[in-house]
């Protein structure tokens, strides 16, 4: 009967979505849980720590001044001391480094603290945040960010390595360079987010003999 072929048809159809849709999502879950490493083809002898620990922290590398890098996967031997660099024609310094990396890779928290600004600076730091430290004397400045991390919002404490946004290349930064521009401002009591002294995070963050000012 033509009428109940079409009807089984449509079951058929509405049960394969059904399922595909399944596969998706346990996909999706078992990727996000295990960072799409299959436990059982770990060789011999390698341990595999079972933590509920989110991925992020195992990436986390935290410099000889307590900081983390703030940017994901990125080794202290991979940064450079872009704190004088002359920008803006030499007008000025440029107060911060630049972590290049991949548009897309996760920016996370150097410290803690509380999301003081989420700011959106058009022809400068683009998508930017600004975190004050519990103690209220530093601000950790992330800026050219793709996007911020979901949910994030001012007033929300932050633990070191606590997802902050996205490496991008918005506000002046170049479109073929995607990075973080990191700062870290030293702030005197009472001054606003925006205020402060800029100090050198290189040293922070890769040790060294770094030149600092
Ligand atoms: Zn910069």
């Amino acid at each position: 009967m033509r009428r109940f072929g079409l009807g089984a048809v449509v079951v058929f159809t509405a049960i394969v979505t059904a399922v595909l849709t399944s596969l998706f999502w346990v996909a999706a879950y078992n990727l996000g849980r295990g960072g799409g490493v299959d436990k059982r083809g770990a060789a011999p002898g390698n341990v595999v720590t079972e933590s509920s620990e989110p991925d992020e922290d195992r990436e986390l590398v935290v410099g000889p001044g307590g900081l983390a890098i703030p940017v994901a996967g990125i080794r202290p031997g991979a940064l450079s001391d872009t704190y004088t660099q002359a920008r803006a024609s030499g007008a000025r310094s440029h107060d911060a480094i630049d972590i290049m990396a991949p548009a897309g890779t996760p920016v996370v928290a150097a410290a803690e603290g509380v999301i003081e600004k989420l700011f959106f600076s058009e022809g400068g730091g683009g998508i930017t945040a600004y975190v004050r430290s519990p103690d209220q004397r530093w601000v950790y400045y992330y800026a050219h960010l793709q996007a911020y991390a979901p949910g994030l919002r001012e007033g929300q404490r932050v633990a070191r390595g606590d997802p902050i946004g996205t490496v991008g290349n918005t506000g002046n930064a170049d479109p073929a360079g995607p990075h973080l521009h990191f700062a870290v401002h030293r702030m005197e009591p009472g001054e606003s987010w925006h205020d402060g002294d800029a100090v050198n995070p290189y040293p922070l963050l890769a040790g060294g003999s770094a030149a600092s000012r």
